[in-house]
């Protein structure tokens, strides 16, 4: 069966990570939660006090910074690790939210996680998820999905999640930082979130977690479809 990469982006807690790792566990494939790793960079950059204007330290932080996945042997949850610490909670919290939109406008810093991104996505057979994966990361991508949902709803899911982890946040606060997140993703200089001209658009305010993620299974199962006749025909 020919491999493809399913490319989501999409605004912050619009559901995309939560329909990605479902998609991505119908097709075997595995998941690669780009935000993580911007989240755990940022972690490593409040931790030993980088500064953000100082191309230098930066350059030298990210020579120190490394990222992976791991499966959680109980919880079966795919987990960030930085630097061979777990960090899956810490990267979570309000105040790593706070300052990952920042740390992600710094060219540097998107410099060294595409390149690694896109070595992960080589051999193609994954599901990714982000804010330029269909625009810079894999531009190529047989199947690009562009999510989003109605502001309020964003907000209530996101202190939903954070409930579920123990934090309690009140919705102003959420919304305002998805606001800021936005502005900051959608406003920056170096590949800025913006939807992909061949993606597909899909707002899921109204729509079960079900229903999304039969729609973007249903769209890779098509793109495998596709890809197959053209292999055959080659
Ligand atoms: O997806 P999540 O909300 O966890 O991402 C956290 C932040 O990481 C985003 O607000 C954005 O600033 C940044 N990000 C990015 N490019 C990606 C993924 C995430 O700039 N591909």
């Amino acid at each position: 069966m020919p491999k493809i990469i399913v490319a989501i982006d999409g605004y912050s807690s619009c559901g995309k990570s939560t329909t990605a790792k479902l998609v991505a566990r119908q097709l075997n494939y595995p998941y690669i939660d780009t935000g993580a790793m911007y989240r755990a960079v940022t972690l490593y950059f409040i931790q030993n006090h980088i500064s953000l204007t100082n191309p230098k330290e930066i350059e030298n932080a990210l020579s120190k910074v490394h990222i992976s996945f791991r499966r959680h042997p109980e919880l079966g949850r795919n987990d960030t690790y930085l630097n061979g610490l777990n960090v899956e909670d810490e990267i979570r919290k309000m105040y790593v939210s706070e300052q990952v939109s920042e740390v992600s406008a710094i060219a540097e810093v998107r410099h060294a996680l595409v390149a690694q991104q896109q070595r992960m996505g080589k051999t193609k057979g994954i599901v990714m998820d982000g804010r330029d994966i269909g625009t810079v990361v894999f531009p190529q991508a047989e199947l690009k999905i562009f999510m989003t949902a109605d502001p309020h709803i964003r907000a209530q899911r996101r202190q939903l999640e954070l409930m579920e982890k123990g934090e309690i946040v009140g919705l102003e606060e959420i919304a305002e930082n998805l606001k800021n997140r936005d502005y900051i993703d959608t406003h920056r200089a170096e590949s800025p979130l913006r939807q992909a001209e061949d993606a597909i658009y899909i707002d899921n305010s109204l729509m079960t977690l079900d229903e999304q993620v039969e729609m973007v299974v249903r769209l890779a199962d098509e793109q495998i479809g596709l890809s197959l006749r053209r292999n055959a025909r080659a």
